[in-house]
């Protein structure tokens, strides 16, 4: 039997073309879009704005959920974090991380991650496979289903990172087109701005979104001021070296709409990356290639048995952040959430023990 559509990953367009191949007028497309995005409807029989022929029609034929909630677990801070798998049986995590002003949802931009940084979880899952856009899209239907109910309206202001499993930039393709399902004003309504799209440094796919008019906002994982570490840490590096991230770094800079900046991300690693060396040296990069629009996050290492790093002294990250500052260099520090789950960055891969 062919797959079936799954209708959740298409464009409204793409839809319109379902239904006059299966024989139906179009209209139906904006419907059912609306009843997916909007209403946020995991079942065609939910949708009883359609013909009951019509929905039994599309329950031959396509499917609106190919996801499946295995397990969700809740930090005390609030955060939550969802195991789902795919129909072929691959993992997929998502985290929701509520804050006083404004709700984000970290999603997973492919099971597992090719890439091998050394500091990282997901990195020892190896690469199981890319998402498709219907897979990104649906872990955010899921989620906002579980926190705020289905068919309550998608509070405004939700943030997306694409800061889950996996590197966004390998699977560009599907990730541009589910932002660009999630940002239709009859659907979700998550403009770009409201995104942002974390890469370790594919720096080919760097410059393409720099030419992009409606997009994300960036975050590059830096973590290391020099090769040499960076090699270690991030073996990406050898593919793609600091200078050509820096460059990358600085066209992007200058495709920047007013007001906007772009994101350094920077692990810090206890007795590793984290030393004053480091910090003047980070700043004497940023300076040297007079990127004035970037600012540094700091991110604690979040700590695994399966890692041989451990976290920074705190005493040390605000060191780190004031040396950064002082050399005119904006740095925030990003604590974690979610630890006692394994929520935080870097922690994410399929660890199945239940806590509720
Ligand atoms: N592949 C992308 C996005 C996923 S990771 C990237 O590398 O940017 C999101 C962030 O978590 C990255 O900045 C990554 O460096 C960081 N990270 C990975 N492992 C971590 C860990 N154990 N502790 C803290 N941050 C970690």
């Amino acid at each position: 039997m062919a797959e079936k559509l799954h209708l959740t990953g298409c464009l409204p367009e793409e839809l319109a073309a379902f239904f006059v191949e299966i024989g139906e007028p179009k209209y139906r497309a904006m419907q059912v879009f609306k009843g997916l995005h909007e209403r946020r409807l995991h079942d065609f029989e939910e949708m009883t704005d359609l013909p009951k022929a019509l929905r039994a029609k599309l329950q031959e034929t396509a499917t609106c959920s190919i996801l499946t909630v295995e397990s969700r677990y809740i930090s005390e801070d609030g955060t939550r974090r969802y195991l789902m798998t795919t129909h072929d049986g691959f993992p997929v995590e998502t985290v929701y991380i509520p804050t006083e002003s404004r709700d984000t949802i970290c999603f997973s931009s492919q099971s597992g991650c090719p890439l091998k940084c050394d500091f990282c979880l997901t990195a020892k899952l190896g690469l199981l496979r890319n998402l498709t856009a219907g897979e990104i899209v649906e872990q955010i239907i899921l989620v906002l289903n579980d926190v705020y109910g289905v068919g309550v309206e998608t509070p405004h202001g939700t943030n997306l990172v694409a800061m889950g499993a996996g590197e966004p930039f390998l699977n560009f393709e599907n990730l541009i087109k589910a932002l660009e399902i999630m940002s239709n004003e009859e659907g979700l309504f998550i403009v770009p701005n409201r995104v942002t799209v974390s890469t370790a440094g594919i720096v080919p796919k760097i410059y393409e979104l720099a030419a992009i008019e409606r997009r994300p906002h960036l975050a590059i994982s830096l973590s290391a001021p020099d090769n040499e570490l960076r090699d270690r840490l991030m073996p990406i590096n050898k593919r793609w070296n600091i200078d050509e991230v820096m460059k990358a770094a600085k066209v992007f800079e200058k495709s920047l709409k007013r007001g906007e900046r772009f994101t350094f991300e920077y692990v810090q690693l206890g007795g590793v990356n984290d030393s004053d060396e480091h910090a003047y040296e980070l700043a004497d990069l940023v300076n040297r290639y007079k990127l004035n629009r970037v600012k540094i996050n700091l991110i604690p290492h979040n700590p695994a048995e399966q890692l041989d790093y451990h976290p920074p002294d705190n005493f040390q990250v605000d060191r780190f952040k004031e040396i950064l500052e002082s050399s005119g260099v904006s740095a925030y520090v990003r604590r974690p959430r979610g630890r006692d789950i394994y929520a935080a960055c870097g922690q994410l891969a399929a660890k199945q023990e239940r806590n509720e």
